[in-house]
Formats: C-alpha cells, sequence, structure tokens
C-alpha cells in the first residue's frame, strides 16, 4: 500500500499543544497511517522536540524560503501568510493521500475510513453550508496543484483572508459536483448558534467523530476550566481535549 498520513500544522508553540491532542487522540484510536506535522521555524526547540516523539514526521515549513517571486508577492499580501503555510501540506508528495486536520481538532474514534474518500473531501461550514470546512479535509499532495493553488491566492486573495475562503473558491465545485466528497458533519463538528443546532446535538451529537475547537477560544486557552466560554455542549470534549493533552504531558520525562 503506498503511504497515506494525517497531517497538521503549528506555526507557534501554542499550536503546538493542539497538534500534541491531534497526534495522540489519532494513536489512541489505532491509526495505521502515519501522522504529521508541518511547523515553522519560530516554533521553539522544546515544542518541537516534545512534537518529535509523538509524530512519525515533524517538518519544517518556511513559505519565505520560497523563489523570489513568490516571496515577492507574498510580500505584498502579508495576510496570506498562515494560509500559504497551511498550503505547504499539497508538497508532502511522499505521501500519496493525506487527511489534512486543524490543530484544533480532536479525534474521537479510528477515522481512517476517510482515506476512502478523494481529494477534494471535506465537510459542510456550519456558517456556511455551501462551503467546506477547512479544518478537516482529504487531499491528494501534488507539486502542480500546489503551484496552482499559490497562483489561485496570489491572482484571487482569499474572501475571508485564510485558507478556507481561498480553498473554497479553487475546488468550486464541491458544494454540487460529488456528493461522496462531502463528509458528514460528524467528521467535523464545530460548534453553532443557529436554532436547529441544539436539538440536532442532543440528537446526533454523540456519534461525533471528530471535534473542532473553531473560533478564537482554543481549548488551550482556557487552561482548568472545563465549560466552554461558547457553548455548553462543547464542556464534555474541553475535558476530554485536556484529558489527553495531560496524558502525554505524563508521558513525558520531568
Ligand atoms: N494555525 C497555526 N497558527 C496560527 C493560526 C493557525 O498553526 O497562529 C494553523 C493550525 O493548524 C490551525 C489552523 O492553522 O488549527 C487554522 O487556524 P484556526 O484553527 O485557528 O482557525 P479556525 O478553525 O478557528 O477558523
Ligand atoms: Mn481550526
Amino acid at each position: 500500500m503506498s503511504a497515506e498520513a494525517f497531517v497538521t500544522l503549528a506555526t507557534s508553540d501554542s499550536y503546538c499543544m493542539g497538534a500534541i491532542v491531534v497526534a495522540r487522540s489519532l494513536r489512541r484510536h489505532g491509526t495505521t497511517r502515519s501522522i504529521v506535522v508541518m511547523v515553522t521555524p519560530n516554533v521553539s526547540q522544546r515544542a518541537r522536540l516534545g512534537l518529535e516523539g509523538l509524530f512519525d514526521k515533524v517538518i519544517v515549513v518556511d513559505v519565505m524560503d520560497s523563489e523570489d517571486q513568490l516571496r515577492l508577492s507574498m510580500l505584498r499580501r502579508p495576510e496570506l501568510g498562515i494560509t500559504f503555510t497551511k498550503l505547504h501540506c499539497w508538497t508532502l508528495t511522499q505521501y500519496s493521500k493525506c487527511v489534512f486536520l486543524d490543530a484544533d481538532t480532536l479525534v474521537l474514534c479510528n477515522v481512517d475510513e476517510l482515506f476512502d474518500r478523494d481529494e477534494l473531501s471535506a465537510a459542510p461550514d456550519p456558517g456556511w453550508p455551501d462551503c467546506f470546512n477547512s479544518g478537516v479535509f482529504v487531499f491528494r499532495p501534488c507539486l502542480h496543484t500546489h503551484a496552482r493553488l499559490l497562483e489561485h491566492a496570489l491572482q484571487h486573495g482569499s474572501f475571508d483572508g485564510g485558507d478556507q475562503g481561498l480553498l473554497n473558491t479553487f475546488f468550486s465545485s464541491w458544494s454540487e459536483a460529488d456528493i461522496s466528497k462531502h463528509l458528514p458533519f460528524i467528521y467535523n463538528l464545530t460548534t453553532s448558534s443557529t436554532y436547529t443546532y441544539l436539538p440536532a446535538f442532543k440528537q446526533f451529537g454523540h456519534n461525533a467523530k471528530i471535534v473542532h475547537f473553531l473560533g478564537v477560544m482554543k481549548p488551550w486557552s482556557s487552561q482548568g476550566r472545563t465549560e466552554s466560554s461558547q457553548s455548553q455542549n462543547m464542556g464534555r470534549f474541553l475535558t476530554l481535549w485536556w484529558n489527553e493533552y495531560r496524558a502525554q504531558k505524563n508521558c513525558q520525562p520531568p
């Protein structure tokens, strides 16, 4: 079987806390695929060492090191910095297929069946369901796609300033073309304030496979608290997140 991997990204030490939980929760549920993290050079040595014990591969990416033309173009669009870093996942051509997971996700069971899907598979965004949420997606690393994505970013920017806007205009047929590329919402469960959400959460929430702590408040920015300020629904998942994070910490040498 050709190599397949789960991929996440951390551009700061605090997002490394999230990446730790991503890897740990994937391992807990017995994934057979590789687990890879992309980090930027500003991530501290200490944080990187912590990741090395958990991930199959820690890959340092620095988009500003790439060709001059791109660098110059990027300087005119500084807001796209983190987006460009995330796009780097398409350069991981040592893998034939990957599943990207945001560093603010928590895996609740084995989700290896995601590799049965093809590029670009993702779950609907709760805010605008004709767009996919880019916190969890299946993709095929390919240098040509990567170059086309960068070109698209420089030409059109991103309508939300981040990777989600960009990826949605690039993979623009997602909403209608192929239902098999629509992941069920339980693969990227985010909170929503719509009035239908709470009854649906009560009915289906226990089926969640991947929880995504989307938004400004991240689990690691709520140290010690077991209740989410965003939503009480997420409180149980926040507790699980901290349990996973602390389990990792206990494994580290003092
Ligand atoms: N990210 C990062 N550093 C940052 C912001 C984002 O490493 O300062 C990465 C990380 O993997 C994160 C993803 O980009 O999960 C998307 O950002 P975030 O999850 O904060 O966005 P949201 O899901 O809340 O829209
Ligand atoms: Mn996220």
